[in-house]
C-alpha cells in the first residue's frame, strides 16, 4: 500500500459499501455519457441551421459564449457532433451509454462510415487508453496514405488547350485541390467585376436595353477566363506582394461618408460601387487622403497621407482591449472602430475607440448590430432587433434534482443504464498496437499471416 492512501480496514460491510459507491459512479457517468449524446444531436442540428450564425463566427464561438465551455471544447464538441451525423453504430453506443464521450472523440478522429464497425469493437473491447492508441496508430497509416494520394495527384495534374475542327478552342483539365480553389475564386471574382460593368452599362442605356437573353453560368464562365487572361497578361503575371493583393481602395465624397442619405459617390477603384455603410466601415480605421475637387471633378489639392487612427493610440487600443470586444469573440487581432464615426464628428480618442475583429466590425456597420459605451464605461452589445447581447449570458435554469431528472428522462426513453454499461471487455491483455491495425485498418499494407500469429 501507498504511503499517502489512506488506511482502510477491509471489513465486509464497508467493501460492500465501496462498491456501491464505484457503482453509482459507474452508472451516472453513462447517464452522463448518454445526455452527452443528445446535447451532440442538438448541437448538430444547430449548426446546421446556422443557429449560431447572429453574429458568431462559428458554431464553436457560440456555444463558448453561451454555455461557458472553453473555445478549443466548443471546437471539439461541435466536431465530434458534425462527425456521428454519419456515424450512426458510434451516436447510439454513445446514446445508450455503452461507449464514453472520450472514447466516442477519439474514434470520430479517424471513423468513416465505412470504417465505423471495425472502430465501433475497438470502442467496445478496449479502455480509453487502448482507443488512443489504436486510433494514433489508425492515423498514422491514414496519412500515409494520404501523402500517397496527395503526391499522386500532383502527378495528374494537367491543363489541355487546343483547338477543335470549327476553330473553338477546347479547355479541359485537372487541377489539385487547392489550385483549383484559387482558379474558382478569380473566375468568381471576374464574374462579378463583368456583372458590375454590365449594370453600369445597362444604366446608361436606359431601361428598354433588357431584351438581350442573359447568359447562362457556362457563357459568364468563359467571358470571366477571357478577363482573367487579359488581365494576367496586362500586369505582366506579377501576382504582387500578399498586402497589396487584398488591399482596397474606396473613393468617398465627404458628405457621403457623414450621412448615407447625401448624393455622391462611393465606389471601389474598379468603379463598383459599395454601400455607404461598406465605405463607413472601411473608413474607420484606414489610410486617408483627402482630395479636393472643383466643380468639373478636377483634383485641385491633395493632402498628405494620414492615419485614421495614429500608431501611439492604436498601440494602447490594442494594449486595453486586447481582442475583439465582440460578446463571446476575443480574436487578437482586429480594427479599430469608432463608437462614434469620425465622420459625425467622433472623435479619435482612446474612449471613442473599440478593438473588433474584420467579422465584428462588419457585424456592427453593415449587419445592424449595435456597440455603445455606458455611462459606467463599459461597452453595450445589442441585436440588430435591439436585444442586448450579453458579455456573459445568464445560466439555463437546472431542476433542484439533476441527476434525479436525468435518471428520470432515460427511464421515460427505456433506456437501462446500470454500473456495467460502458465496461470494457478487455481481459487484461498487452495491447499491441501496430498488430491490432495491420488487423483492423482497411488500408494498411497486410503482413503475412505467419508474421502476425508470431508475433
Ligand atoms: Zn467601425
Ligand atoms: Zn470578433
Amino acid at each position: 500500500m501507498q504511503s499517502h492512501a489512506p488506511t482502510v480496514f477491509s471489513t465486509p460491510e464497508r467493501l460492500g459499501a465501496l462498491d456501491r459507491l464505484g457503482d453509482e459512479i459507474a452508472e451516472l457517468s453513462a447517464h452522463l455519457d448518454a445526455a452527452t449524446a443528445r446535447l451532440l444531436d442538438l448541437i448538430r442540428e444547430f449548426d446546421a441551421c446556422g443557429g449560431w450564425n447572429g453574429g458568431f463566427r462559428s458554431c464553436a464561438a457560440w456555444l463558448s459564449w453561451r454555455v461557458g465551455l472553453d473555445l478549443g471544447a466548443a471546437r471539439e464538441r461541435v466536431r465530434v457532433a458534425r462527425a456521428l451525423g454519419t456515424l450512426p453504430l458510434l451516436a447510439e453506443a454513445l446514446a445508450r451509454g455503452e461507449l464514453s464521450y472520450a472514447k466516442v472523440r477519439a474514434l470520430t478522429r479517424v471513423a468513416t462510415p465505412e470504417t465505423e464497425a471495425r472502430l465501433f469493437s475497438v470502442g467496445r473491447a478496449g479502455t480509453a487508453a487502448h482507443v488512443e492508441r489504436i486510433v494514433r496508430g489508425w492515423r498514422r497509416v491514414d496519412r500515409r496514405a494520404e501523402a500517397r494520394e496527395t503526391a499522386l495527384r500532383h502527378v495528374r495534374r494537367g491543363l489541355r488547350v487546343y483547338q477543335d475542327e470549327d476553330g473553338m478552342v477546347v479547355v479541359r483539365g485537372r487541377l489539385e485541390p487547392e489550385v483549383g480553389a484559387l482558379l474558382m475564386q478569380a473566375l468568381a471574382a471576374a464574374r462579378e467585376t463583368l456583372y458590375q460593368r454590365a449594370r453600369v452599362s445597362d444604366g446608361e442605356g436606359g431601361r428598354g436595353n433588357v431584351s438581350e437573353e442573359t447568359p447562362t453560368l457556362a457563357q459568364r464562365q468563359a467571358d470571366a477566363l477571357a478577363l482573367l487572361a487579359e488581365t494576367a497578361l496586362h500586369h505582366e503575371l506579377d501576382p504582387g506582394a500578399p498586402g497589396e493583393r487584398y488591399q482596397v481602395v474606396v473613393h468617398v465624397d465627404a458628405p457621403v461618408l457623414a450621412d448615407p442619405d447625401q448624393p455622391g459617390q462611393s465606389v471601389l477603384e474598379d468603379g463598383a460601387r459599395v454601400s455607404s455603410e461598406t465605405s463607413q466601415r472601411l473608413a474607420c480605421d484606414a489610410n486617408r487622403v483627402v482630395m479636393r475637387h472643383d466643380e468639373e471633378g478636377r483634383v485641385v489639392e491633395i493632402g498628405a497621407r494620414t492615419r485614421t487612427i495614429p500608431p501611439a493610440l492604436r498601440r494602447a487600443l490594442h494594449h486595453r482591449d486586447r481582442g475583439c470586444r465582440f460578446p463571446g469573440c476575443g480574436v487578437r487581432f482586429g480594427q479599430g472602430h469608432h463608437l462614434h464615426h469620425w465622420a459625425h464628428g467622433g472623435q479619435t480618442t482612446l474612449s471613442n475607440l473599440s478593438l473588433l475583429c474584420r467579422r465584428h466590425h462588419r457585424a456592427v456597420h453593415e449587419e445592424g448590430y449595435q456597440v455603445a459605451r455606458g455611462p459606467d464605461g463599459a461597452l453595450r452589445f445589442k441585436r440588430p432587433d435591439g436585444r442586448p447581447l450579453p458579455e456573459v449570458p445568464s445560466p439555463a435554469a437546472v431542476p433542484g434534482d439533476p441527476v434525479g431528472a436525468l435518471r428520470a428522462r432515460h427511464d421515460s426513453d427505456g433506456l437501462r443504464l446500470t454500473a456495467r454499461t460502458a465496461c470494457p471487455g478487455w481481459l487484461g491483455e498487452r495491447l499491441d498496437v501496430g498488430w491490432a491495425i495491420d488487423v483492423l485498418h482497411p488500408r494498411a499494407e497486410k503482413r503475412t499471416l505467419d508474421g502476425a500469429a508470431s508475433r
